[in-house]
């Protein structure tokens, strides 16, 4: 009877490992292996705008051609100094949240960080990978650890048959629950991002918008941030398939600063629905289709929008002035 229990022990234990093994390397997989995303075409300088831009030398005018290009572009962050965010080594007017990264030498969408552990620029189209990933992983060593303790213990108490073996087992409790230590942190920080709707370099240096800087920018609320990263359909949150709203160019962003860690609103309005109306902080620009698709139910890498979008966009938009049609 005993036996038989144990041996249904041993099944579970390996159906469980394999499973989170199986979900692990697939996150680790799609994190490496998803491209980043760059900057869409509307954000590249026309050929006539680079001759104009390389013809003038002044700052100053160089900003005003900018600024003219940025008017029809859902662009609301700037440099630290006020000025149109431009990338010179790819000659395009940086998104809201894009970066350039040095090591990839391109401009990457909502750029997290360059992470030398998957040989790949964290951004935009492969966050949810990287969140998915430290999950696993988190949760690949946990599962070691935890399995390996009684052995760990016997190994002490002398417990072990006396032969080379019993070192794996020393050897496999630390490097599993060392490895579990780092990737909690690292895990635990993540989830702290998503919950405020920030990625690293953000997390670094706040975004700068035309009413100053503003850590809190692109927060929406807790639900709202984590179904950005995870896409609003549950049964593809634990699944490393690209589920993330929005197109990764544009951006909500909130007037009415929910936050309680930031109490003053930058519109200086108290109250959401006021917001949403007489209290906007920057003109109001027409969006197209692409621009106006985060957090509907679409998937963000079709072009096609549906029929039905524009109700749910209007629930969901409360205070969030981009996206409000
Ligand atoms: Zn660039
Ligand atoms: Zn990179």
């Amino acid at each position: 009877m005993r036996l038989g229990t144990r041996k249904m022990d041993e099944v579970v234990y390996l159906l469980v490992y394999h499973v989170i093994f199986i979900m692990f390397v697939w996150a680790y997989w799609q994190t490496i292996f998803t491209k980043p995303m760059n900057p869409l075409k509307e954000f590249q300088l026309s050929h006539s705008d680079k001759e104009l831009l390389e013809r003038e030398d002044r700052g100053e005018s160089q900003q005003e051609i900018l600024r003219r290009i940025a008017k029809d572009l859902p662009i609301y962050t700037r440099t630290n100094s006020g000025a149109i965010r431009f990338c010179d080594r790819c000659q395009l007017l940086k998104p809201d949240r894009c970066h350039h990264c040095s090591v990839c030498d391109k401009c990457i969408l909502k750029m997290d960080h360059h992470c030398p552990w998957v040989n790949n620029c964290v951004g935009f189209s492969n966050y949810k990978f990287f969140m998915l990933f430290l999950a696993y992983s988190l949760l690949y060593c946990l599962f070691i650890t935890t399995t390996d303790l009684q052995y760990f213990i016997k190994f002490w108490t002398k417990g072990l048959p006396d032969t080379q073996a019993k070192f794996h087992i020393l050897f496999l409790f630390f490097s599993a629950s060392m490895f579990s230590i780092s990737l909690a942190s690292l895990f635990i920080y993540h989830c702290w991002l998503v919950c405020k709707n920030r990625s690293t370099l953000e997390a670094v240096r706040a975004p700068v918008f035309r009413h100053g800087t503003d850590k809190n920018g692109f927060s929406l609320g807790f639900t709202k941030n984590f179904l950005q990263v995870f896409g609003d359909e549950a049964k593809y949150w634990p699944v490393p398939i690209f589920s993330s709203l929005g197109d990764g160019c544009s951006f909500p962003t909130c007037l009415v600063n929910l936050d309680p860690e930031q109490p003053s609103s930058p519109s200086g309005s108290s109250s959401a629905s006021k917001s949403a109306g007489e209290g906007r902080q920057f003109p109001s620009k027409p969006l197209r289709e692409s621009q106006s698709r985060l957090l509907t139910s679409t998937p963000s890498w079709s072009e096609n929008e549906g029929a039905g979008d524009k109700d749910k966009k209007g629930k969901i938009m409360i205070c969030c002035f981009p996206i409000v049609l």
